[in-house]
C-alpha cells in the first residue's frame, strides 16, 4: 500500500506559517535528553521546510504532564537544544503554548526561522481534543504538518485539531513508518518471516492475527509462547500463561494451519525456580517443563531453529523479545534472534515495539536493521491493521 495522503512534497511553503506536531517526548535526565533519537527522526522534514523558507513552529508533548500548568522538569526546552545542537540550525523556543506569549513568538517569526513550543501537554484540554486548543494551534499556521509518528494513534488536539481548519500534509518520518509498516502487508517479498514475543499473548493478539493472514513463517517467542503450549497440551510450570487465552491461542494455530503458514514455537527453554536478578537457569526441553519451574528465555536448540529460517527470509517484521532480556542470563535468545536477523544483509528487516527496539540497541545492532520503528503503540495499531487517527485527519494524495 502506498502512502495515500498528502506530504510536505505536495504543498507549497515558502514564506508560509508551518505548524508541525514532531515527537519529541524524549527521555530526560537533569534536564538533558538521554536518547535523541526522536529528535534526530524529525530532523529531515525539518531540514526540508527550512530549505524551502518555511516558518517552521515545532510543537510537541513530552511525558505525562497533569495538565494544570507547566512542569518545569517535563519542559521541551532540551529537546529544542537538542535540535539545534543536531542540526547546527539556530532554534528559539517560548515557555508558552497557547498564550499571548505563543501567539507573539511566532508573529516575530521569518522564513526560515524554527521556534519550539513549550510542552503541548501543560493544558489538559490538548488530551481531551478539546476545539478550543486545535483553534488556538491552527490560528499559528498556514499549513499543518504531522511527523510525529510515536503519537499518530492518539486523536488529541496537537495531533489531529489543526487538520480541520488548515491545509494537512505528512512529514517524511510519517511517511515512511506508515508505507514501511503497511508495505509488510501489502506485498512483502518472500518469504515474509515474522517474530512476535514479548510477555503476553493478549497484548498482541490483534498483531498475530494480522501477521499471520501475510506472514510465510511465524517464530513465537517470549513468555507468550507458554500459552501456545498449554494449547498444545504441554505443562508450563510457574511460567508466564494466561489460562482465558488458550483456547484463542488453539484458534490461531488451527488458522495458521489452514493457511499454510508455518508457526515455529521454542523446542527448549531457559526455566529458573524464580522471577530474579540472582536466578540461574537451565536448558529444558518444551515438553519437559518441571511443575516448579518458569520459562525466562528460548533454549539453545530454539535459537538455532528460528536462525535457520531467518537466514531464509526476505522480509521480516520483529516485535517482542524472546526472553526476559532485562537480565543478562535471560537475554541470550533475544540476542540470537537480533544477530540472526543482523546476519541476513538481502533482506528487508523491520523492527517494532519498545523493548523490541531497546533490546536491538542493547546488542548495538541498529544499524544494520532496514528499519527501526519510532512508535511503540502506534507502530502495532499499524500492524494490527488498523488506521491511525492522525493519518486519517491528513488530506488526501491526489
Ligand atoms: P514490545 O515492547 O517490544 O512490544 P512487550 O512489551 O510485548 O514487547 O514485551 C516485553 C516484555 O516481555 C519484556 O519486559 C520481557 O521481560 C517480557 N518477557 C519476555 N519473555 C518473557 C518470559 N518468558 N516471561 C516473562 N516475561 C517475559
Ligand atoms: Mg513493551
Amino acid at each position: 500500500m502506498a502512502f495515500t495522503k498528502k506530504t510536505v512534497r505536495d504543498i507549497d511553503v515558502d514564506g508560509k506559517r508551518v505548524l508541525m506536531r514532531v515527537d519529541f517526548n524524549v527521555p530526560l535526565k537533569d534536564g538533558v535528553v538521554t536518547d535523541d533519537t526522536r529528535v534526530r527522526a524529525a530532523i529531515p522534514t525539518i531540514k526540508y521546510l527550512k530549505e524551502h523558507n518555511a516558518k517552521i513552529i515545532l510543537m510537541s508533548h513530552l511525558g505525562r504532564p497533569k495538565g494544570d500548568g507547566p512542569e518545569p522538569e517535563l519542559s521541551l526546552k532540551p529537546a529544542a537544544d537538542k535540535l539545534a545542537e543536531l542540526t547546527g540550525y539556530e532554534v528559539k523556543f517560548v515557555d508558552d503554548t497557547y498564550g499571548e506569549k505563543a501567539k507573539a513568538a511566532v508573529d516575530a517569526l521569518e522564513p526560515g526561522d524554527i521556534l519550539v513550543l513549550e510542552n503541548v501537554r501543560f493544558d489538559k484540554r490538548e488530551k481531551k481534543n478539546d476545539p478550543e486548543i486545535a483553534k488556538i494551534l491552527a490560528s499559528y499556521g498556514d499549513i499543518f504538518v504531522l511527523d510525529a509518528f510515536g503519537t499518530a494513534h492518539r486523536a488529541q488536539g496537537s495531533v489531529v485539531g489543526p487538520a480541520q481548519y488548515l491545509p494537512a500534509v505528512a512529514g517524511f518520518l510519517l511517511e515512511k513508518e506508515v508505507d514501511t509498516l503497511t508495505g509488510i502487508f501489502a506485498e512483502p517479498e518472500r518469504p515474509f518471516v515474522a517474530i512476535v514475543g514479548g510477555s503476553k499473548v493478549s497484548s498482541k493478539i490483534g498483531v498475530l492475527d494480522h501477521l499471520i493472514d501475510s506472514a510465510d513463517t511465524l517464530i513465537i517467542g517470549g513468555g507468550m509462547a507458554y500459552t501456545f503450549f498449554l494449547a498444545k497440551g504441554y505443562t508450563v510450570g510457574t511460567s508466564l500463561q494466561e489460562p482465558d487465552w488458550v483456547e484463542r491461542a488453539g484458534e490461531m494455530l488451527k488458522k495458521a494451519e489452514d493457511k499454510g503458514v508455518k508457526i515455529l514455537l521454542p523446542v527448549d527453554n531457559v526455566v529458573t525456580d524464580h522471577f530474579g536478578e540472582d536466578a540461574v537457569g537451565e536448558v529444558v526441553d518444551s515438553d519437559k517443563i518441571p511443575e516448579d519451574r518458569m520459562g525466562m528465555d528460548i533454549g539453545p536448540k530454539t535459537e538455532k531453529l528460528y536462525a535457520d529460517a531467518i537466514a531464509e527470509a526476505k522480509t521480516i517484521f520483529w516485535n517482542g523479545p524472546m526472553g526476559v532480556f532485562e537480565m543478562d542470563q535471560f537475554a541470550h535468545g533475544t540476542q540470537a534472534v537480533a544477530e540472526a536477523v543482523a546476519a541476513n544483509e538481502g533482506c528487508t528487516s523491520i523492527i517494532g515495539g519498545g523493548d523490541s527496539v531497546a533490546a536491538v540497541n542493547k546488542f548495538n545492532l541498529a544499524d544494520k536493521m532496514s528499519w527501526i520503528s519510532t512508535g511503540g503503540g502506534a507502530s502495532m495499531e499499524l500492524v494490527e491493521g488498523k488506521a491511525l487517527p492522525g493519518v486519517e485527519a491528513l488530506n488526501d494524495a491526489e
